[in-house]
């Protein structure tokens, strides 16, 4: 009887795992579909400047519509990096939100900063085809950021991409600081301008802030001046985050208090609020 149980749970899981592969393999035709039919748009969130409290850049963050709905990038962006379809919808993401910023910089000054994945960085064309597409779209190179998780710009650091990158003007962001292995000795090491503190840093304080989360904040503001990096501040929700930030001498901040991502039609209606200033 225990060899017949353990049987039909080795189906139910075979079962199981067939159903996840073949949901696996409906998204990545969707997603090979969306470099072509539209599908695939991006939004853009504020990054704003504390001492102004006024927008100087936005973060492109992609979008998939699947029939009526919005699938999460948590989602699609894992089953992407598998499939290595990422190459192609981060060139086709990086190329929609360049043509769209050359305008918000232009008239606006604002910088872009967009998100990377490890597969992009390890194809040695890279740097070509952001200079392209940096050529065909007007954007500056001094406009455009280039934002790397912790772990993989650890991985990368070696690889000549980001030199090259970086000796064209374009500034390279470590994502989601906090949440890699990095050691901290390696931080002088990496390649990088900017530093953005992983949400769940900033998530923590509470209102009012303990001790113990401010020093921690305050910590990491140090480390990131003392390393010449201009730091960001991900997540920020609350009034109370955004004093404490502003107290804590945080040059720049992100997050649902200054604005949710939203389409680039609602960003052309912040300018035209005259909520952006010139980059600094
Ligand atoms: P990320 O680059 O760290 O982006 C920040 C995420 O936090 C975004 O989620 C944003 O919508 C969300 N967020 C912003 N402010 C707040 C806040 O105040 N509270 C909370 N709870 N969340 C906030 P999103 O758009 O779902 O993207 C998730 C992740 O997917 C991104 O994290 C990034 O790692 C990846 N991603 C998004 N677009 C792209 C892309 O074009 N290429 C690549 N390679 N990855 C992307
Ligand atoms: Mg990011
Ligand atoms: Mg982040
Ligand atoms: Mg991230």
């Amino acid at each position: 009887a225990a060899k017949q149980a353990g049987g039909a749970r080795t189906a139910r899981f075979d079962e199981s795992l067939r159903a996840e592969q073949s949901e696996r393999a409906r998204t990545a035709a969707g997603l090979r579909q969306a470099l072509t039919d539209g599908s695939l748009f991006m939004h853009y969130q504020p990054v704003v400047d504390t001492a102004s409290g006024r927008a100087t850049g936005v973060e492109a963050l992609m979008r998939w519509r699947r029939g009526g709905e919005l699938v999460p990038p948590g989602v699609f962006i894992p089953i992407a990096e598998q499939t290595g379809l990422i190459g192609a919808l981060g060139t086709r993401a990086l190329r929609l939100a360049c043509a769209q910023a050359a305008t918000w910089h232009r008239e606006h000054g604002l910088y872009l900063t967009v998100n990377v994945s490890t597969h992009q960085l390890r194809d040695p064309g890279f740097t070509a085809a952001v200079l392209e597409i940096l050529a065909d779209t007007g954007l500056p190179a001094a406009a455009l950021v280039l934002e790397i998780t912790e772990s993989v710009l650890i991985d990368a650091a070696d690889t000549p991409v980001l030199g090259s990158l970086r000796a064209h003007g374009i500034r390279i962001a470590i994502d989601d600081f906090g949440t890699g292995y990095s050691s901290l000795a390696y931080l002088h090491a990496l390649p990088v301008d900017i530093l953005k503190i992983d949400q769940s840093f900033i998530r923590r304080h509470e209102d009012p802030p303990r001790p113990q989360d401010v020093s921690l904040t305050r910590a990491i503001l140090e480390l990131a001046r003392s390393q010449d990096l201009l730091a960001v501040a991900e997540g920020v929700e609350t009034a109370g985050q955004a004093e404490l930030l502003r107290d804590l001498g945080c040059p720049l901040v992100q997050g649902y208090h200054y604005g949710r991502p939203v389409d680039a039609a609602a960003i052309d209606t912040l300018m035209r609020e005259d909520a952006f200033q010139p980059a600094a």
